[in-house]
């Protein structure tokens, strides 16, 4: 059996229950969509810009809890951001859940939570999907630019 408490601690679960951040911007600056088929996760991101910084950053999905509470925890940990930070909180996100560096975001201290899944291999597909699925729009639209 898999130690499941320290999978779902309380803050996963409070995101994955109560989602933040949840719906869809219609004409958006940057649109993602991401899906992760292992495990059925699928994710949305739609943001407004104002200038270089993010105005709003909403998220909508379904599948695990690892993947939507991750989801929620994004978009309040970039919302109100200016995008070059974003994305380097988005990178150092991704970096630390691929095993290098502490998890931790400056000022966000809910994804700390999401340590105990690196020592699922499986799971960490699930936390990553938000961030890549952000990362992938913001990078399509540059290439645009
Ligand atoms: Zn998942």
């Amino acid at each position: 059996m898999l130690p499941l408490d320290e999978l779902y601690q309380e803050v996963i679960l409070e995101h994955y229950k109560n989602p933040h951040n949840r719906g869809r911007i219609d004409n958006p600056d940057i649109h993602g969509h991401g899906v992760n088929p292992l495990c059925g996760d699928e994710v949305d991101v739609t943001l407004s810009l104002d200038g270089k910084k993010i105005k709003s950053f909403m998220v909508d999905g379904k599948g695990c809890a690892i993947s939507q509470a991750s989801m929620s925890m994004m978009s309040e940990a970039l919302a109100g951001k200016d995008l070059d930070l974003a994305k380097s909180m988005a990178e150092s996100f991704k970096n630390a859940m691929l095993g290098s560096g502490d998890l931790r975001l400056e000022g966000y201290e809910d994804v700390e939570a999401l340590e105990g899944v690196k020592k699922f291999p499986v799971r960490i597909k699930c936390a990553i999907l938000p961030w890549n699925t952000f990362l992938e729009g913001l990078s399509e639209v540059e290439r645009k630019r």
